[in-house]
């Protein structure tokens, strides 16, 4: 038995009963401003600076066992990220909630991977200023994506705090506005899977840890979890980890994390939607403590997929 099976057990059912279903929509689910597609069929326009500029802000919130899982959160921060960019969504709050909601119930799918796109639009940059633009909004809903799966959670995940590529500065990039530049990023998963780890932990360049390629970072030190404040995405899954170390009465602190504090660390974790709270067990080739997923990683787990069916922080889908 593994402190994963009994989220993972229920899962796998659902996959099973969803690949069963010949409803169009099971694979995935589109919407670019008219009718509802496959997910497969859906396209960007080549001009919408989304695609040419990377000119965007978006967010994920997932649904897991038919319930969005801290919806509001999701939409507060996109809407502080559109509102910091210049963007205008060109639907309320209230239209995109309900599409998101109706578009998971039509597609049936009880665990989902939920995007929100909103792109600057289609009209040349240089001729027109940003915010005069027409905004446009893409949304999809496609199975639940994992950063790291059920075979890593087990015995957890290795990282290396990669040292020839840093995250890009926040005087250039805002890391708090979820974007899509993900340049450092991909160029940091290279150099990890040089150095020989799955996931690469950038820093500031300047003796600071910031953030992974999609993931928050945690670190548990005598009982205490600390993660970055600077250079990263505020991320939703993080805050549920803080919520969840409070129920178990653990301090913790978002504050500036010295590089030498994850050779320090007891624990290590990685945070995301797309994945949740998983576990770190090697640090550039070497173990973290004993090698092995930590007490208090298996208690925040545990604690974060029970938050999924607490009714304060999901909204519930009435599938047809
Ligand atoms: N940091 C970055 C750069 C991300 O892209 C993400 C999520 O994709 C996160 C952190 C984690 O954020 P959240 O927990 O809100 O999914």
């Amino acid at each position: 038995m593994s402190y994963t099976d009994y989220i993972f057990e229920g899962y796998h059912a659902r996959v099973a009963e969803l690949q069963k279903s010949d409803n169009p929509f099971a694979t995935g689910i589109a919407w670019t401003g008219g009718d509802y597609v496959p997910l497969h069929q859906a396209t960007v326009p080549l001009l919408d600076n989304g695609f040419l500029k990377s000119d965007l802000s978006y967010d994920v919130p997932a649904v897991w066992d038919g319930r969005f899982f801290r919806l509001e959160d999701h939409l507060d921060r996109f809407e502080t990220g559109m509102s910091k960019l210049k963007l205008t969504s060109p639907i309320s709050r209230e239209e995109l909630r309900s599409r998101l909601v109706e578009m998971v119930a039509m597609s049936g799918i009880r665990d989902a991977y939920v995007m929100m796109i909103c792109t600057r639009g289609l009209r040349y940059l240089r001729a027109y200023a940003p915010e005069e633009c027409q905004n446009l909004m893409y949304l999809m809903v496609m199975p639940y994506l994992w950063v790291s799966g059920e075979e890593t959670q087990k015995t957890g995940a290795s990282i290396a705090i990669v040292r020839d590529t840093v995250r890009v500065p926040t005087g250039s990039i805002d890391p708090t506005v979820k974007n899509l530049q993900w340049g450092d990023f991909t160029r940091g998963i290279l150099e990890a899977r040089e150095r020989g780890a799955q996931y690469p932990v950038l820093t500031d360049g300047n003796g600071l840890l910031t953030e992974g390629s999609g993931f928050n970072i945690v670190l548990i030190k005598d009982g205490k979890l600390v993660s970055p404040k600077r250079g990263v995405l505020e991320g939703v899954t993080r805050k549920s980890v803080m919520v969840a170390a409070e129920k178990l009465g653990l301090d913790w602190e978002i504050c500036d994390v010295p590089v030498s504090a994850a050779y320090e660390a007891d624990e290590v974790m990685m945070v995301t939607t797309a994945g949740g709270v998983m576990p770190v067990t090697v640090l550039d080739g070497k173990p973290i403590g004993d090698g092995q997923v930590g007490p208090l990683s298996k208690a925040i787990w545990k604690e974060y997929w029970d938050a999924h069916y607490d009714p304060a922080v999901t909204i519930p889908i009435n599938y047809r």
